[in-house]
């Protein structure tokens, strides 16, 4: 059965419309790559499932309808957001951020400090003066101690340097081969996006050009499509 289902989903910027009809779905513990180009859609998707934008069809979270909800209802049904541009509170620290965020589950403050020992170290700086890559991995952090049922990855190794992004990308598939968790990742690498994803969602121009298991995407798709 579907954890997260969008069947026909359009979203609209004011007069702007930027998705027209998206639909897929996410089984409970999988993990769907979103991949497009540039403008093509993938953070307004993934807007429209955290309720941040204006959207029409239907979208369906564990059998809740989530087009009726408020945002913070959203987060609470167990959908944990890794927004783009790691978004924390820049004047809390490491330990504060945290426990903000905690709801009763296994990921605690012990359990993500196994995840990222880079923040266990750091408990006590504040968020503005961690390096990017740390920051980026107390938005994951931060996202875990929600205990979602879906973590949502939004380009959460952008900008940064290559071996941290081997360390987020690390983090990321001990989550998936670990944690049961759902995952909705967005990144520009393909072949990090495959070693995590069971399947991709490929968005042109707001509409799902094409969608199937990693091994099945042919070169045509990945040329027309993605660029590559
Ligand atoms: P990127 O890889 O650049 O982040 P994306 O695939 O995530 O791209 P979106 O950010 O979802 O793409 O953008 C889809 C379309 O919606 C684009 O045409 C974009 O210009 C438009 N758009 C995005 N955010 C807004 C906004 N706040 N107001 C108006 N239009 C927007």
């Amino acid at each position: 059965m579907s954890l997260l289902t969008l069947d026909s989903v359009s979203a609209r910027y004011g007069a702007s419309q930027a998705l027209f009809g998206v639909s897929f779905a996410l089984a409970e513990g999988e993990a769907l790559a979103l991949m497009g180009r540039n403008g093509m859609g993938k953070t307004t998707t993934v807007r429209a499932i955290c309720r941040m934008v204006a959207t029409g069809g239907a979208i369906d979270f564990a059998g809740h309808d989530l087009t009726r909800l408020k945002p913070h209802r959203a987060a609470r049904l167990g959908i944990g957001l890794v927004p783009e541009g790691r978004r924390c509170f820049a004047d809390l620290t490491v330990d504060e951020n945290l426990r903000a965020a905690a709801r009763p589950g296994p990921w605690d403050s012990a359990a993500v400090a196994g995840l990222f020992p880079r923040l266990a170290e750091r408990q006590q700086q504040v968020a503005r003066s961690l390096s990017g890559g740390e920051q980026q991995m107390l938005a994951i952090a931060r996202a875990l101690m929600t205990n979602p049922r879906l973590m949502i990855l939004d380009e959460a190794t952008e900008g940064l340097a290559p071996l941290i992004r081997q360390e987020i990308w690390g983090a990321i598939r001990r989550l998936k081969a670990e944690s049961g968790m759902a995952l909705l990742v967005i990144d520009k690498s393909p072949s990090e996006l495959s070693s995590v994803c069971d399947r991709a969602v490929v968005l042109e121009r707001g509409a799902v050009a094409w969608q199937g298991r990693f091994g099945e995407m042919t070169g045509a798709v990945k040329q027309q499509f993605l660029g590559i």
